[in-house]
């Protein structure tokens, strides 16, 4: 029987590719409405945890519990979302042709048949997730722009609020400061912060400025399992971590 209180909970999950282990007994575990960061050199194995906890890769062993009664190993990519699990990938995958409202739109009515979903009318429950999205990810004033015309930030935004129009427990985010000014950068922190009010993120991140600003619980990776976590004062204090980050 399975008791654990935690929202998502990894042990001793190994994962090898052509016999070279990218995760070796990788354990986490993920308070509910926990936000944590992932941080570690590349080819630490924070990709490969991600695609494991979303079902794109299975490990050779291990546990992977969500909500301490699903086991995600059991499950693919398509029952993983259900549960209420989303991921962000790095690159925006944003519709450029239609608007910024329309991306929400269709992120709330499901991509299937996007012609037939933008010719009905919107309920105005949506109406009002819509808004509330809008407001979250700072694009109010951009609602009605082609996504095509926002900018790379602003794209990085709508995709997260697709995400959230799909109402996920968990949001898995990859990289989302990349490539972002500082100004946006900041402001995507501040947008973290927030939906965490709500819902458990995980945030996948090398922009040590911008994780020092999320202000949370970080975990470093190192290859294939944890090698330090605590606050960003902590972790970056730890001779190990210092060791992994310069001493190569
Ligand atoms: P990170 O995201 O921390 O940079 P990854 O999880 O992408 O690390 O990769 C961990 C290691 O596993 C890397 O050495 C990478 O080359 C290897 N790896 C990842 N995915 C595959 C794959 N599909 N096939 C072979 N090797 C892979």
């Amino acid at each position: 029987v399975m008791s654990t209180p935690n929202l998502l909970y990894l042990d001793a999950v190994s994962v090898s590719f052509d016999g070279f282990r990218a995760l070796n007994a990788l354990s986490l575990l993920l308070a509910p409405g926990e936000m944590r960061a992932i941080i570690g050199p590349n080819g630490a194995g924070k990709t490969t945890m991600m695609d494991v906890i979303t079902g794109k890769t299975r490990p050779d062993s291990g546990v992977v519990e969500f909500r301490g009664t699903h086991d995600l190993t059991r499950l693919d990519e398509p029952a993983i979302a259900r549960l209420g699990i989303g991921r962000k990938f790095q690159k925006p995958t944003v519709f450029e042709k239609l608007s910024v409202r329309d991306n929400l739109l269709l992120s709330l009515k499901g991509k299937r048949r996007p012609f037939a979903v933008l010719a009905a009318r919107e309920t105005s429950h949506e109406a009002g997730l819509i808004a509330d999205i809008l407001r979250t990810t700072r694009l109010s004033d951009h609602a009605a722009r082609l996504a095509g015309a926002l900018s790379h930030g602003q794209k990085q935004w709508l995709e997260i609020g697709m995400l959230l129009g799909q109402d996920p427990e968990l949001l898995l985010v990859d990289e989302p400061v990349a490539g972002m000014t500082d100004a946006e950068t900041a402001q995507t922190a501040e947008l973290l912060r927030e939906i965490n009010r709500t819902r458990s993120v995980v945030v996948v991140e090398h922009d040590m400025d911008f994780v020092r600003a999320l202000n949370v619980r970080v975990t470093v990776l190192h290859e294939g399992s944890v090698l330090a976590e605590g606050s960003i004062d902590e972790v970056s204090a730890d001779p190990r971590v210092v060791e992994v980050y310069l001493g190569r």
